[in-house]
């Protein structure tokens, strides 16, 4: 404590009094973030450098090379401010401040999703450059810009010799990307948190994430009789997308008719449909729009379209028919479950959306996958998966539910708390935007990784969202004043 202090003093005889009246108060720290700018984009561009996509476990590297290299990288910057730090097996990796039985945690990661083709980029994507006072190159908004805006929150502290009640972490993942098991590793061996946040999404604060329950529905179907079948169904590309197109084959004594009813029907419905005729064959196409299964409500989906068409036909009874019944009563185009489950499920946190967004059906078998999202204050088990398997025994479709892994419950904290409160004012006293709302989103952030975390920033709302995308950049304005913002969120959590 003796040597701290006399630092301290010495600090604040270099540095001026004029800065200070006395001591350093919490209303000094953008001093000291001021005074790291240079350091806080160097680390920034030196780290952006690494090209930390997961790749091929190696031995101490669980997320590959690259990654071990970044997590060393990164550990070696906090040493030099003097922090502790554990590396936990390659997994993930922390420093640690301050005293006291409980701390508080800031979590990110280090790992980065490919750049894609390089080209493609304005400026090369590992190359941490500087070009119009924004550093370019992946990573830069998603993660190592934020977490590294935290850490330097964190040394700011530290530089002022601001007293905590609380430890402090900065918590470095290396898995949020794929999803791997980084962060369970932590909860195996480490005591947990009592408060913290993600710097890995949005400002002013995410208070509220949906929960995530995916499922396929399938059966085997019998034959079809008549002059009229469906031979085949497929369509849709990804779990997480809203299908942009949807084939189905068809067998009829009157082709040209059904081809005739295909256009009927996309004039009436304005649903992008066409109809192509090989002797008793039609083949049928849907165009839809794909979007983000979080948001399903702006994209058009072109499995539901093309079922749609295919339950206006006048199809012999089937086992087939039975399911395209169903499927267009209980799904259709709703994104927000009205049918299923009786009502609109809507709450202070958000509504729930509901998208089929795979289908393969041929002649004996039938499986749609389901992508489901629900708000807080909506429970999973009485509220979503019991009134579906109690709507597929009542239709007796035949049709079994099947979960995917991964399901998650929903994140909610009420505005109106302290937690909340504390990160809202932070954000607006720095920035002077009173007028946003702490944000509802259909995602799953790193914040359900650990208790009692939400996602702050590092996006603000003025700011493109290059998340995953070509020409990822950030402003080094932006990233010195959410270096700010963090360096008050932590000592305001951790006083
Ligand atoms: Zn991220």
């Amino acid at each position: 404590m003796h040597n701290k202090h006399a630092c301290y003093f010495f600090l604040i005889l270099i540095l001026g009094t004029a800065f200070f009246g006395c001591c350093p108060t919490p209303d000094d720290l953008p001093f000291f973030i001021e005074k790291d700018r240079a350091a806080l984009v160097a680390a920034t561009q030196d780290l952006v450098r690494v090209p930390s996509v997961q790749g091929e476990a190696a031995d101490g590297a669980p997320a590959g090379d690259e990654v071990a290299q970044a997590l060393d990288a990164a550990l070696a910057l906090c040493e030099g401010m003097g922090f502790k730090t554990i590396n936990l097996d390659g997994y993930i990796g922390y420093t640690e401040y301050g005293t006291g039985a409980d701390y508080v945690a800031v979590l990110g990661h280090l790992d980065v999703v490919s750049a894609g083709n390089p080209d493609d980029w304005t400026y090369p994507p590992f190359s941490g450059d500087i070009h119009d006072n924004a550093i370019w190159g992946r990573g830069t908004q998603d993660d190592k810009g934020p977490i590294l805006a935290a850490l330097y929150g964190l040394k700011a502290i530290k530089d002022a010799g601001l007293p905590l009640s609380k430890r402090v972490r900065v918590i470095f993942g290396t898995m949020e990307e794929e999803t791997g098991p980084d962060v369970s590793y932590y909860r195996s061996k480490e005591e947990l948190p009592i408060q913290g946040f993600t710097p890995d999404a949005y400002f002013p604060v995410v208070n509220a994430e949906k929960g995530l329950i995916r499922f396929d529905l399938s059966g085997t179907i019998g034959p079809q009789t008549g002059d009229l079948a469906i031979t085949s169904i497929t369509g849709g590309s990804a779990i997480n997308a809203v299908p942009a197109e949807a084939v189905a084959v068809v067998h009829a004594s009157d082709a040209n008719a059904i081809a005739a009813a295909c256009a009927n029907f996309a004039q009436a419905t304005e649903y992008e449909l066409s109809a192509a005729v090989d002797g008793n064959t039609v083949t049928i196409t849907s165009h839809g729009l794909s979007v983000h299964s979080m948001r399903p409500e702006s994209g058009k989906n072109a499995i539901m379209q093309l079922l749609a068409f295919l339950g206006s036909l006048d199809l012999p009874p089937s086992d087939l028919s039975a399911v395209l019944d169903f499927m267009n009563t209980y799904f259709g185009m709703e994104t927000n479950g009205d049918s299923m489950f009786g009502q609109v499920y809507t709450t202070d946190a958000g509504t729930l959306s509901m998208s089929v967004d795979l289908v393969t059906v041929n002649e004996t078998s039938a499986k749609f996958s389901v992508d489901l999202r629900f708000p807080g204050g909506i429970d999973g088990d009485t509220q979503i998966r019991q009134p579906l398997l109690a709507r597929l025994d009542e239709t007796g479709v035949g049709l079994a539910y099947e979960e995917w892994e991964g399901a998650s419950t929903p994140l909610y904290f009420d505005p109106a708390t302290p937690f909340i409160q504390t990160l809202m004012g932070i954000y607006q006293q720095f920035t002077g935007d009173i007028t946003t709302q702490p944000l509802s989103i259909g995602g799953k952030s790193y914040a359900q990784e650990l208790p009692n975390m939400v996602a702050y920033g590092a996006l603000f709302p003025d700011e493109a969202e290059l998340f995953h995308q070509v020409d990822e950049h950030v402003d080094i304005e932006d990233l010195i004043l959410s270096a700010k913002i963090y360096a008050r969120a932590i000592y305001e959590l951790a006083k």
